[in-house]
């Protein structure tokens, strides 16, 4: 693809266009379409935009005949249209769910860093009448966020200091973080980069920017490994993001390309075939989904999931955890066998790092160690995410385990089991020494 046609598109997300789509004057429900029409239907908006065969849920039917009388289903599964829809203004969000006073206020007299943005689908997922409920609290502000305590840093990973070129996170030595745009469909009020996501791509998407980022993943031939990031990469249209993968497929030492993303959560409409058609030619091709509460996982994203495992992407899960929202053994537990289900791996259960206005979002450490010790040896290997804290400073993600070894004692290590027992390994090789 010409670059000067990629960067003369529409800025990401669409603008205020409705979706529709027309044919000789008449909208197109796809649901109800049989093949012969369809082949009439313009190709690039039949591929992009198209979603069919999902199904909606009962729950996001009666939502959108509630609130959105007027949109039809194939608009409804059109992800341009989810995008263009979504609901960022304290009057919208309160003719959906009844706000509390704290958080009209929080919307009222926003003035922190991140931006509020929810997708209409993810909206039909939100309690409308207790603000703590747990889907609602990670994406409506409360005037907690405007509470800085110690400790707290708008860069708290340091990321900037690492970043050789704009858009460039350079940390480990075999890989890279390239934070391609700073939009995404539904911003979660705990975000780590909420210092630069949300400004409509001031900061990333740009020819330039771009085209440096590559030259220096190609003049690196250490790095291995890129990690799409943001912002939500799936936030962009199906030709930037295969420009993106196309040149960084034809750099002969990057052996993995890896997506982080939200969407097949908060916009699981985004996952069409044309996408997963289009991802599938980039293998190896990982990809990381960031997850927080069971209660996300509806039909329509386990369809979206099935359907990336389909193309063949492994998924793992990324879910941070979170003080009142997912802090506890039973709820993560349910969150981790729902994940497996819809083959997705859980991966990695984050400590909430110290943005500013994050304190009442984050747990004790002895929380996350209390989960995995619940989970772990309690249910299958393959739904225990490792639990890491990303080290303020700079210092990368560091796995925390509850204390399975406890000592040596006359050559043998002492090992606590998933039930409390101690048994004995005999360690006759290695340095006998108190690991206290
Ligand atoms: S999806 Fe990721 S990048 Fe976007 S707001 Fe949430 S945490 Fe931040």
């Amino acid at each position: 693809m010409e670059n000067e046609t990629l960067f003369n598109e529409e800025a990401e997300p669409p603008g205020p266009a409705t979706g529709l789509v027309k044919v000789e004057n008449e909208i197109i429900d796809f649901f109800s379409l049989n093949t012969q029409t369809l082949q009439h239907y313009p190709a690039k908006q039949k591929s992009e935009r198209l979603s069919f065969p999902f199904k909606d849920s009962p729950r996001s039917r009666i939502f959108r005949k509630r609130f959105y009388p007027e949109i039809t289903r194939f608009e409804w599964f059109d992800w341009h249209w989810q995008l263009s829809n979504a609901i960022r203004d304290v009057e919208t969000l309160a003719q959906i769910i009844h706000l509390s006073e704290n958080e009209r206020q929080a919307m009222m007299h926003h003035s922190g860093a991140l931006p509020v943005s929810i997708t209409p689908y993810y909206a039909s997922l939100l309690n409308t009448h207790d603000p703590s409920a747990p889907l609602r609290r990670s994406v409506v502000p409360v005037v907690d966020e405007c509470l800085h305590t110690a400790g707290e840093e708008e860069d708290p990973l340091c990321e900037d200091t690492d970043s050789p070129v704009p858009g460039i996170v350079h940390r480990y030595p075999d890989r890279v973080l390239f934070l391609v745009t700073d939009i995404c469909s539904t911003y979660c009020r705990y975000c780590t980069r909420s210092r630069i996501i949300g400004r409509q791509n001031q900061h990333f998407v740009d020819q330039d920017k771009w085209e440096k980022a590559i030259e220096y993943i190609e003049s690196n031939p250490n790095i291995r490994d890129v990690l799409l990031s943001g912002g939500d990469p799936l936030t962009l249209s199906d030709e930037k993001l295969e420009w993106l993968l196309s040149r960084l497929k034809m750099i002969p030492h990057v052996e993995l390309i890896r997506i982080g993303t939200k969407v097949p959560v908060v916009l699981p409409q985004r996952i069409t075939p044309a996408l997963t058609a289009m991802l599938r030619r980039y293998h190896p091709l990982w990809m990381s989904i960031h997850i927080t509460h069971p209660d996300e996982l509806t039909p329509e994203m386990s369809a979206a999931c099935i359907r990336l495992a389909d193309a063949g992407i492994p998924l793992g899960s990324q879910t941070v955890l979170l003080s009142g929202i997912n802090d506890e053994v039973s709820t993560m537990a349910r969150l981790v066998h729902g994940l497996i289900q819809i083959r997705v791996r859980p991966y990695y259960l984050y400590q909430c790092d110290p943005i500013p206005g994050s304190s009442h979002f984050r747990t004790p450490i002895s929380k996350g160690l209390e989960i995995i010790a619940g989970l772990r040896g309690h249910t299958t290997g393959y739904a225990v995410p490792t639990y890491v804290v990303d080290a303020p400073g700079g210092g990368g993600k560091i796995p925390l385990l509850p204390e399975y070894a406890i000592g040596w004692d006359k050559g043998d290590l002492l090992l606590r089991n998933y039930e409390g027992n101690v048994f004995r390994y005999p360690d006759n090789h290695a340095e006998t020494k108190d690991i206290h």
